[in-house]
C-alpha cells in the first residue's frame, strides 16, 4: 500500500499519537479531491451552541461544516414521539428566555412558541425511603423578595450576563459557597426553586456562587420574576434541530455520525481528519469552533497544547440523567419532588432523583437524576442510575400502598447527559481560570463556545454566540 493512499492515512490517523508521529503526516495531496472539504469555519458538536453558530454563520454567507458524533443534531435537546398517540414530549431542554435572540431564532424556522405547561399537583417524597416529607414552601411574597435581593446582588457583576467575565481580583462573594451567600443576603426562599432550575450542577449549597449564577443569573431571575419564560407550542424542541439538520445537509454543511481523529491547528487555519460514514475526509477551515465539553480526554484528537491541557485539566463535572418511564404506579398529574426530611431546605442528597413529573403522554412520567461533582468524565454508570431510578419508584410504591400502585416501572427512553455542568472549583476561579479560558479564544484559529464557556442554558448560549464568540470569529473571514 502506498503511504499516501487515503486508506493508509485513515489507518495512520486511527493509531495512538506516538505511533502516528512516526508515520508520514497527512497532506492534502494524499486525499482525493472529493474527500477534501474546504470551508470558512469547522464546528465541532451540533448541539445547542454548535447548531446556532452554524445557522448564524450560514445566514452571514460564511461556509461551514459541522462535525457531529451522533446521527442527529440537538445535543441535550431530546424529544420522544409516542408511536401510539403521535404526541411529542421533550425530555431534555424545555424552556427558553423570552428575548429577541430566542424569538428570532425560532421565528427563522417558523416554530411557534407559547407558555410552558407546568400542569400538575406537587408532592414531596424521599426517594431513598419512599416516605412523604413535610416541606413548607415559601410564600409568593417571600419568593418575590428573594428574587429582588438576588437580582440586586447580581447587578453588581453585569459582565456575568455575557459570559464568564469575572472582576480581577475575583471577589469572595463570587467564589464563596452559594449556601453562604444565601445566609449573607437572605435568599432562603430561593433555594428550593434554584435546586430545580439548576439541576445537574452538583451540591448547590457548596457550589461557588458564580457557578450557580451561570444558569441562575440575572437573565433567568428576571424571566422568573416576570413569569415570562417560553416553550415551543408543539412541545417539540427537536423540531428546530430537525429543520436545521435538513438545511445544513442540503448545503453540504454537516457531517453526522462523524468524529475528528486528527487535527493540526495553526494561526493560518486548521486541518481536521474526520472519520465519516462515507469514509475519511480532510476538512480545511480558516477557523475552528469547538462546542463540545472541553474535557482533556474528549479533546485528545484536537492537537491540544500544554496550556490548554492544564486549564481544561482543572475542570470538574457532574452526571445528569433523564428518562421517560411508564408504569410508575403514580398518578399522571403528580409532580414528585425528591426531598429529605433532615437536610438544609429539605434538599435531596446527591446522587439522587430530582423530580418525577407528568408528560403529555398518558401513563408516562419524566424523571431526572443527578450526581455529585466528579473528576471523571462519566461520573456514574447508566446501569447504576437506571437501577436507582427504578428502586426509588419502587420505594414510593411500597411505602405508600394506599396511594400508589405496585407496578413494574419500565424505561421508555433513558439518556446520560454526562459530562454535564463542567465547572471550576473556588481556588481555580480565584486564581483566574476563566480569564485563562477566555484568553484561548482565537489562539491557533480556534474558538470555543458551549456550556463550559457560558452556561447550561440555551438562551444564554445563543446570546453568547451572537454577542461574543461569533463577532470575534468572523473578524477577517
Ligand atoms: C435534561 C436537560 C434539561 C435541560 N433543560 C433546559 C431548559 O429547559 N432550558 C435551557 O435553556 N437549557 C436546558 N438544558 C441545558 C441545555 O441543554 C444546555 O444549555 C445546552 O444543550 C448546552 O449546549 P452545548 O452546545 O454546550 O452542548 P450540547 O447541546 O450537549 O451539544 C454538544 C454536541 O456535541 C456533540 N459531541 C460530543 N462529543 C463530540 C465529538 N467528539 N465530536 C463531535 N460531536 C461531539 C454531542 O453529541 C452534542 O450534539 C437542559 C439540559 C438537560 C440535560
Amino acid at each position: 500500500m502506498h503511504p499516501t493512499h487515503p486508506t493508509a492515512v485513515l489507518l495512520a490517523s486511527l493509531l495512538p499519537s506516538p505511533v502516528f508521529s512516526t508515520t508520514p503526516k497527512h497532506h492534502p495531496s494524499s486525499f482525493h479531491p472529493s474527500a477534501i472539504i474546504t470551508r470558512d469555519v469547522a464546528i465541532i458538536g451540533g448541539g445547542s451552541s454548535g447548531t446556532h453558530a452554524a445557522i448564524t454563520l450560514k445566514d452571514a454567507n460564511k461556509s461551514v461544516i459541522v462535525v457531529e458524533i451522533k446521527n442527529r443534531l440537538g445535543g441535550h435537546t431530546e424529544t420522544y414521539k409516542d408511536p401510539a398517540t403521535g404526541l411529542a414530549q421533550d425530555y431534555g431542554v424545555q424552556v427558553y428566555h423570552n428575548e429577541s435572540t430566542v424569538l428570532d431564532y425560532f421565528a427563522r424556522f417558523d416554530i411557534p412558541l407559547g407558555q410552558p405547561q407546568y400542569a400538575g399537583n406537587d408532592a414531596n417524597y424521599d426517594f431513598s425511603t419512599g416516605l412523604a416529607v413535610n416541606v413548607s414552601a415559601p410564600s409568593v411574597q417571600d419568593l418575590g423578595a428573594g428574587l429582588q435581593k438576588y437580582a440586586a446582588f447580581l447587578a453588581q457583576f453585569p459582565k456575568l450576563e455575557s459570559g464568564m467575565f469575572l472582576p480581577d481580583p475575583v471577589p469572595e462573594d463570587l467564589t464563596m459557597p452559594f449556601g453562604d451567600l444565601v445566609a449573607k443576603v437572605g435568599l432562603e426562599a430561593l433555594v428550593q426553586m434554584m435546586f430545580s432550575t439548576n439541576q445537574g450542577i452538583g451540591d448547590i449549597l457548596s457550589v461557588p456562587v458564580v457557578e450557580n449564577a451561570r444558569v441562575n443569573g440575572l437573565g433567568l431571575v428576571q424571566q422568573l420574576a416576570a413569569n415570562s419564560l417560553v416553550a415551543t407550542a408543539r412541545r417539540n424542541n427537536s423540531e428546530l434541530y430537525g429543520k436545521a439538520q435538513a438545511e445544513l445537509l442540503d448545503a453540504d454543511s454537516l457531517l453526522l455520525s462523524s468524529e475528528v481523529v486528527r487535527s493540526v491547528r495553526r494561526e493560518s487555519g486548521v486541518e481536521l481528519v474526520v472519520k465519516t460514514p462515507d469514509g475519511v475526509k480532510l476538512v480545511r477551515a480558516k477557523k475552528l469552533l469547538v462546542t463540545i465539553p472541553p474535557r482533556v480526554d474528549l479533546l485528545a484528537r484536537f492537537d491540544l497544547r500544554r496550556q490548554e491541557r492544564e486549564v481544561f485539566g482543572k475542570l470538574i463535572d457532574v452526571g445528569y440523567y433523564a428518562a421517560l418511564v411508564k408504569n410508575t404506579g403514580t398518578p399522571d398529574d403528580l409532580v414528585i419532588y425528591n426531598r429529605a426530611p433532615d437536610t438544609p431546605y429539605n434538599l435531596a442528597a446527591l446522587p439522587g432523583v430530582y423530580t418525577m413529573g407528568p408528560t403529555a403522554i398518558p401513563g408516562v412520567k419524566a424523571i431526572y437524576y443527578g450526581s455529585q461533582w466528579s473528576n471523571a468524565t462519566y461520573p456514574l454508570s447508566d446501569d447504576f442510575v437506571k437501577g436507582e431510578m427504578i428502586a426509588g419508584i419502587k420505594r414510593l410504591q411500597t411505602a405508600n400502598a394506599d396511594k400508589f400502585e405496585a407496578t413494574e416501572p419500565e424505561f421508555v427512553v433513558f439518556t446520560s447527559h454526562a459530562p454535564f455542568y463542567t465547572q471550576a472549583g473556588p481556588e481555580d476561579i480565584y486564581a483566574g481560570i476563566y480569564d485563562e479560558m477566555n484568553a484561548l479564544q482565537g489562539v491557533r484559529s480556534t474558538y470555543w463556545s458551549g456550556a463550559t464557556f457560558r452556561a447550561q442554558d440555551s438562551s444564554a448560549l445563543w446570546k453568547f454566540n451572537k454577542e461574543i464568540v461569533l463577532p470575534m470569529l468572523m473578524e477577517g473571514l
